[in-house]
């Protein structure tokens, strides 16, 4: 639709054959849906597989190769000899074979990333058939009515309807950050710039604040930020700060290639060496020097770690957050919902004397209080079949349930007292107003935090109250405080300044939020695994005390901190003092932002959680921002880098526990790949020196390069999880990925591969006279020492400990594997091929027992280890 803002609602509402009551019906959406197509903006092309497959021939190591088939078929052609031409043939095939496998492992990780990228996927409240649902945003058409609150992301454009103080930030649209409040009945110039046009919601912004309802009049390429998609580039960053890393190995590593090639080409070139055989080895020497596979293979295991976080309620929105969370050191977590149940039940409520117990014989003075409390609140409490179902707040429902108990219902309460405005809850003031009629006059009902609705009190027995208040606070009682005030007139503007102030006091409400059980052994789980919980929360300092304390978050020598305290504190004194506070209370969601800041000083990794539009900075801000997935806002939810689906703290440790364990597989799919390299590079470099001669021809390298090594690599990024991983202590932030001697392991390991091969190269030579029978023995001998070895990378712990069971994969990768290495052996065809010399059968068995070392002297080696550190 052509400029909204200028047409009146009915015109709207006409264009549409809309009702700004009941919405559209499903006939209506449907029709639309076909005339107007999905409310998206279409995003980069999807690549063709063909596309994909040409562009695995990009990679410097596949042009070198090619070049190097190109070449050696050109001297086929020169030569007499047919045989000449399976060179190139088999090189071609094997660059082609690595293609495919580098598209298929391309496509796999790509799809898992999408498709948690849908999992995240925003959705609407609209009201269709004259009832109030959620559908993803996608679905929404024109003419649809929408509702949204403070938190939301806008999903379409549409003109107002109604609204109670929106507010709304545009910054995407116009560049302005400060929020612009809207106004439904504003008259619009038809040239307005879009800041300007207060009647108007737009998508890609976000409701700062407030409430409202529109009827949507544009979607998808339509809506103004549409127009500007283009501009817009909101992927995330794609590639993690350890895949980086790898990148820049790579390269140091092809260059190091390079120089080996060049050492190789002029040893072979002074020993008079067959220039064709010597150039080709020099090639495959590049070839076998450079991992090939593991950015592939790292591309997969942190989409597989990111997939086992979904399993467990663990949704990440930036891939490097796989990897961050492995070294998390400090777990910052909301109380209620994340540490709690979120299950709020008003046990005692107080206006004088005793507190009383909620029940239908409650004195006058107790109804009373319950009354205001529940006008106060919105949400719903129905029973169903004879269990209750509560919708809302569950800190008002708790409260309407409480009246239910007194047999009030809220039409009822609401038939009496009509509401005629609300200033609405927020954790930055802890309080929430309504307005109501009663008996025909107005009355501001305001109920929030008890210190905070204190300094707003006139009247009232205040004394008492805080002797009240500090006894249900130390029993773990969260506490809500209920006043009133007549008001002269129904206000037009409801400003807190005004109308939270000179109220009179009425009592206090306490409820209970259990802790959650799970949140107890998590928080276990965490001290064993040297990371720090600490608690931050809304709630007053009595009750968050309580909580923690019953949680084991806080522990004798450790503090706790109010909000009004930490105001007073500078930054350098906080971040010095950090370490000692594991309980926050009474702070807003701005100091968070402190807390993370001071954490990260002292070179903390920091995960925070959060669910409000004032969390966002803080989410930001820290190494791992977590928004709750039930009760996060949206954008809570676009400013975190992990979603938790259950809102639970748990699933944090559960991630960080995955996260570690992805981090390690990747460094054991490192510790292989590398290993097996540098054997193969000490096998041809000190043969050429001693022998002059090389024991691997270049279609073996290959083929051990590029299609062997890559299953069983890829296999040890799916081993399960470590059981003793969460007993190790959280990776520094500096670590390197090679960190704890793993770079020399790595050399020592292909040390061996090369001493055991040239061993068995030595053996078949002196004994069989045949270069060839050599270096079969030498390629045999290298392909089963580095299968066997991939036992030993897969865990740290003695190989008679682990299973093999627990990872089918491997099982199959190793099978494939060995296959793959047999048929070239066995097959005469393919022996022939690959230029394979049949053995005496005794030297099949001597190449297994070379092949078995590996898997003697790394058992050895670790038992050494677990000894010394006994
Ligand atoms: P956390 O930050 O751990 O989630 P919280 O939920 O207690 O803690 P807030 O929601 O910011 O934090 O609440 C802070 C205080 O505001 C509560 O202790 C309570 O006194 C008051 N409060 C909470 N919800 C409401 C509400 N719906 N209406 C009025 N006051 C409320």
């Amino acid at each position: 639709m052509n400029n909204p803002h200028v047409q009146n609602l009915d015109a709207i509402e006409e264009e549409f054959q809309t009702n700004i009551e009941s919405g559209l019906t499903d006939a209506q959406v449907q029709q639309y849906q076909e005339k107007y197509g999905l409310n998206e903006l279409k995003g980069k092309k999807t690549k063709s597989l063909a596309m994909r497959f040409l562009e695995q021939f990009k990679d410097i190591m596949v042009i070198i190769l090619i070049i190097a088939a190109a070449i050696s078929f050109f001297i086929a052609l020169k030569g007499h000899d047919t045989k000449e031409y399976i060179e190139p043939v088999v090189i071609l095939s094997i660059v082609i074979l690595n293609a495919l496998l580098g598209v298929v492992q391309e496509s796999k990780a790509e799809k898992s990333l999408e498709a948690l990228q849908n999992l995240s996927s925003p959705h609407a409240k609209v009201i269709r058939n004259g009832k109030l649902t959620e559908v993803e945003a996608k679905m929404l058409v024109p003419g649809d009515l929408i509702e949204f609150e403070a938190g939301d992301f806008m999903p379409a454009d549409g003109r107002l309807i109604s609204s109670s103080s929106l507010k709304m930030e545009e910054s995407a649209l116009t560049g302005e950050s400060v929020p612009v409040e809207k106004d439904e009945k504003a008259e619009i110039a038809e040239d307005a710039p879009l800041g300007d046009r207060l009647n108007m919601v737009f998508s890609g912004s976000s409701v700062s604040y407030g409430r409202g309802k529109a009827i949507v009049t544009n979607t998808g390429m339509g809506t103004q930020i549409g127009k500007i998609a283009e501009l817009l580039d909101s992927a995330g960053q794609t590639q993690t700060p350890l895949q980086l890393k790898l990148a820049k190995l790579g390269k140091y590593l092809g260059l190091l290639a390079l120089g080996i090639s060049i050492v190789i080409f002029a040893i072979g070139f002074y020993e008079g060496m067959p220039i064709i055989e010597i150039f080709m080895t020099a090639v495959s020497l590049a070839v076998a020097a450079i991992p090939e596979g593991l950015p592939a293979i790292v591309t997969v295991v942190l989409a597989l770690g990111v997939q086992r976080m979904v399993q467990r309620n663990a949704i990440i929105r930036q891939l490097p957050a796989v990897e961050t969370l492995g070294s998390a050191s400090v777990i910052c977590s909301d109380k209620t919902g994340t540490l709690t149940q979120n299950k709020m039940t008003v046990m005692k409520a107080w206006v004088k004397g005793k507190p009383e117990d909620i029940s239908d014989e409650a004195s006058l003075g107790i109804k009373s209080l319950i009354r205001l409390g529940s006008l106060a609140s919105n949400g719903t409490v129905e029973v169903i079949d004879g269990e209750e179902k509560h919708i809302g707040d569950p800190t008002e429902t708790a409260i309407l349930a409480a009246a239910l108990k007194m047999n009030m219902t809220k039409e009822q309460l609401h038939e009496e007292a009509p509401r005629v405005g609300e200033i609405p809850f927020d954790s930055d003031r802890k309080l929430m107003t309504t307005v109501h009629m009663i008996e025909g006059k107005p009355y501001a009902l305001t109920k929030g935090a008890f210190d905070v609705l204190l300094t707003r009190c006139k009247t009232g027995d205040f004394e008492a109250a805080k002797e009240v208040n500090n006894q249900m606070t130390a029993e773990a009682m969260r506490v809500l405080a209920v006043a009133y005030k007549e008001l002269k007139s129904v206000p037009h503007v409801l400003n807190s300044d005004e109308i939270e102030q000179d109220l009179h006091f009425v009592g206090l409400l306490g409820m209970i939020d259990p802790p959650r059980q799970e949140a107890k052994d998590a928080v276990d789980i965490c001290k064993k695994a040297g990371i720090r919980p600490v608690m931050i929360t809304g709630d007053h300092i009595g009750t968050a005390n309580a909580i923690a304390k019953d949680l084991g978050i806080l522990n004798a020598g450790q503090k706790s901190l109010t909000g009004a305290e930490l105001d007073k504190m500078d930054d350098q004194a906080l971040s010095e003092s950090i370490d000692q506070y594991s309980v926050y209370a009474r702070v807003s969601p701005e100091d968070k932002i402190r807390i993370v800041r001071a954490w990260q000083q002292k070179g903390a990794i920091v995960s925070m959680t959060g669910d409000g539009v004032n969390d966002a900075p803080a989410l930001k801000a820290a190494d791992i921002g977590c928004a709750m997935g039930i009760t996060g806002t949206d954008v809570a939810k676009g400013a975190s880098d992990m979603i938790l689906t259950d809102d639970n703290f748990a699933t944090i440790v559960d991630a960080v526990k995955e996260g570690r364990g992805t981090y390690d597989n990747i460094r054991k799919a490192i510790q292989f790949l590398l290993g097996t390299n540098m054997g193969e590079i000490f096998i041809v470099f000190i043969a050429m020196i001693i022998w002059h001669q090389t024991p691997l021809l270049a279609i073996h390298l290959l083929w051990l390069n590029l299609v062997t090594d890559g299953l069983p690599a890829l296999a040890l990024g799916m081993e399960p999880v470590e059981e003793d991983i969460m007993e190790r202590k959280p990776k520094p932030k500096e670590e390197g990925i090679f960190a704890g001697g793993l770079m020399i392991r790595i050399v020592l390991q292909g040390l061996m591969f090369a001493i055991l091969s040239l061993i068995g190269f030595y053996i078949a030579g002196v004994n069989l006279h045949s270069l060839g029978a050599a270096q079969t023995m030498a390629f045999l001998v290298l392909s089963l020492s580095q299968l066997f070895h991939v036992l030993n990378v897969r865990t740290t712990k003695s190989i008679f400990r682990s299973n093999i069971r627990n990872n089918k994969y491997m099982i199959l990768a190793l099978l494939v594997s060995l296959l793959l290495i047999v048929v070239i052996v066995f097959v005469p065809p393919l022996a022939y091929i690959f230029e394979i010399t049949p053995l005496p059968s005794a030297y099949y068995l001597i190449a297994v027992l070379l092949g078995i070392v590996p898997l003697i002297v790394i058992e050895i080696e670790k038992r050494i280890r677990v000894k010394r550190k006994a």
